[in-house]
């Protein structure tokens, strides 16, 4: 049984699984600990991570990005339109009122959701475990960023669900982090907590969480975002500074050229980092577009100005994570900074600075949340025994619940789970009705969501209710806020007054039966929930769509590999017979089996550069039939001297 977490990151995943000896990062088929979070589609196959990445600019019309910023969402979605939309390069489309791609696949044009996307790369990533850990891969903890609402985080449990992977839980991205903090910081206060400020920014959005520890147990106490603040924020800047610099010195507009402004955005990526080591970077494109190299230099002077804004409200996050928490600057005894973007200099002395802090370094900046998930998952797999530790998990957003007013009742909703309510955590409700009756699941306060997400959750509807007696009947409604932060309906059921016998004792020991009042369960009744869950028969579809894919994409692989094979061979042998085999070859079909060896590869070129991998593998075999005895004649004979000549130093 596998025991894994994931860090889904909106540029990059990094997948860390916990074995005997304790929590390792993983590395994918190129030897990286971090996964590109691309899809690629091609005329034969998809091109999934690394494989993807290769293609960005070659094949940007059909390679997708920003899979994690448009899961969940709807194609109409100002955030897909408006910011997504520059950059993904495939072309947008409408997935079934989703937000989705239109590519040329298989020679096709082919529409996708971003939870087909999504399930894409999960599926990749699975494979990456799965040869890494020689052995199936089912049960993960995923992160999510504390901004993901009901119809993100449920979007991406489908992904994993149409590939096979069964999560155990979607946990916060920074409360996977705090958890490995917690875990291996041995030296934690038994009473008065350690309150520890985490802050992560990343490819696309900025994170921080106040944490409490105690011995055994963290308390999420507050956190807030800002959703459009990330490294890709920081590369936009210079993108279009060099894009102003090249107009006038060089006169292009890179603007103009979609190629032309990938070209520039990596070459803009590579200059940001580079300026967080050193106080100057340059920047060269060897024809960028019109056959024109274009180069520049940048010092960090000039990008701390240029992202002055940015750095300004580098410190809103803070301020408003520590008044949700409810507590000061001065209550802070920690401050741990992860993600790829808090690498950059001037972000690190605003944190520090607002802290009026030095930045501890305990956590692994990169690799924390993925290490904190895989933690979490062996706290839940029931196959690993981990040192107990309570994660006391919190609700980001206010949610209500909201029904029709009754003459007996005038208040038409309520707030059921506030922000700061602990995660999972269940509710029982009390409503009088004489018949059936709808509850409907809203975010309390719409203002706060992420731009684009619509407030409505679910509705619930309470089925078969009818008077008792000629009276309202008394209906309990269990409402449940599960592990991921989803919210349901789990039961309801009518409850009745009646007497009922209690057994107590007397104060003189003795047993007594009385008759007391109870309110006691006299019926279940049936609840019927719809939510933003997408239905099952598309999921199903979706599932199969993958499997097929999946499918075509391994017997490609395989292809490939038998191909290259006979290639190999081809040219290998034709070059020993001609040398080193050339004496154990009978004179007789030598010429022919060299002729065949050249035909082989020359058809390999033509005729069978798109042959079925059967063909390729029968026609190796045939070579091998020949080639086969040439070379274990030659073995013996090479074998023979050795033999002899040890014979000979015995004498
Ligand atoms: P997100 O958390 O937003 O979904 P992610 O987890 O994929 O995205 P990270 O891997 O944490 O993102 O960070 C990637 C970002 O960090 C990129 O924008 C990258 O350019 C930036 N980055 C990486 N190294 C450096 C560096 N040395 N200096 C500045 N920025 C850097
Ligand atoms: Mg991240």
């Amino acid at each position: 049984m596998s025991v894994v977490g994931i860090d889904l990151g909106n540029l990059q995943a990094i997948i860390a699984v916990a074995r005997n000896r304790g929590i390792d990062v993983i590395c994918n088929e190129v030897s990286n600990r971090a996964t590109p979070n691309i899809v690629s589609f091609g005329p034969k196959q998809r091109y999934l991570g690394e494989a993807a990445k290769t293609q960005e600019i070659s094949n940007a019309k059909n390679t997708v990005v920003s899979i994690k910023r448009i899961i969940g969402r709807t194609i109409d979605d100002p955030e897909v339109q408006e910011v997504e939309k520059n950059f993904i390069m495939a072309e947008l489309a409408d997935a079934n009122g989703q937000a989705g791609v239109k590519v040329q696949y298989l020679n096709e044009e082919q529409i996708f959701s971003n939870v087909q996307l999504l399930a894409m790369y999960l599926n990749k990533l699975k494979d990456t475990t799965a040869s890494e850990i020689n052995g199936p891969v089912s049960d993960c903890v995923i992160t999510v960023p504390g901004w993901f609402t009901e119809v993100q985080r449920r979007a991406v449990l489908t992904a994993t669900e149409m590939v096979g992977l069964n999560c155990l839980r979607l946990v916060n991205d920074l409360t996977a982090a705090a958890l490995g903090y917690g875990i291996t910081k041995l030296d934690l206060p038994e009473e008065k907590p350690r309150n520890v400020a985490f802050v992560d920014i990343g490819h696309s959005s900025y994170s921080c969480q106040i944490v409490s520890f105690i011995k055994g147990q963290l308390t999420v106490r507050g956190n807030a975002f800002d959703e459009h603040f990330g490294g890709r924020e920081f590369d936009a800047i210079i993108v279009d500074k060099l894009a102003e610099q090249f107009k006038e010195k060089f006169k292009i507009d890179v603007f103009s050229n979609k190629k032309a402004l990938l070209r520039l955005r990596v070459a803009a990526e590579r200059c940001k980092k580079v300026l967080s080591a050193n106080p100057q970077a340059p920047v060269n494109i060897e024809s960028i577009m019109d056959d024109r190299d274009v180069s520049a230099m940048v010092t960090r002077e000039e990008f701390e100005e240029w992202a002055g804004h940015l750095f300004v409200r580098t410190e809103d996050v803070l301020k408003k994570a520590l008044e949700n928490a409810g507590l000061t600057i001065e209550e802070i005894d920690a401050v741990e900074m992860v993600g790829g973007t808090t690498r950059i200099p001037a972000i690190k002395a605003t944190v520090s600075k607002f802290f009026g802090k030095d930045i501890s370094t305990t956590l692994n900046q990169d690799e924390a949340m993925a290490r904190g998930a895989a933690l979490q998952c062996a706290m839940l797999s029931p196959v690993f025994k981990v040192r107990d530790f309570r994660v006391n998990e919190i609700c980001t957003y206010p949610i209500k619940l909201v029904w029709d007013a009754t003459p007996e009742e005038e208040e038409t909703e309520i707030v059921v789970f506030d922000n700061n309510n602990s995660i999972p955590s269940t509710k029982i409700l009390t409503f009088f009705r004489r018949e059936p009756f709808t509850l409907q699941a809203f975010y309390a306060k719409p203002e706060s969501l992420p731009r684009g997400i619509n407030p409505w959750i679910g509705q619930f509807n309470i089925k078969n209710v009818e008077p008792v007696n000629g009276e309202p009947a008394q209906i309990k409604v269990k409402v449940r806020l599960n592990i991921h932060g989803l919210i349901s309906v789990e039961s309801a059921y009518t409850v009745e007054e009646k007497m009922v016998d209690e057994e107590t004792k007397n104060k003189d020991g003795e047993k007594e039966i009385k008759k007391v009042k109870k309110l006691v369960k006299t019926g279940d009744l049936s609840v019927v929930s719809g939510t933003t869950a997408l239905s099952k028969e598309l999921v199903n579809e979706y599932a199969e769509k993958e499997s097929q894919m999946y499918a075509n994409d391994k017997l490609i692989a395989a292809t490939e590999a038998a191909k290259n094979s006979l290639e190999e061979y081809g040219y290998e042998m034709r070059d020993k017979i001609l040398g080193p085999l050339s004496d154990y070859i009978d004179p007789s079909i030598k010429d022919k089996f060299a002729e065949d060896l050249n035909a082989v590869v020359d058809w390999i070129y033509e005729d069978g550069y798109d042959a079925p991998k059967s063909v390729y593998v029968e026609k190796l075999e045939a070579l091998k039939k020949i080639g086969n005895p040439v070379i274990e004649r030659y073995r013996e004979a090479d074998e023979r001297p050795h033999a002899e000549r040890s014979l000979r130093d015995t004498m």
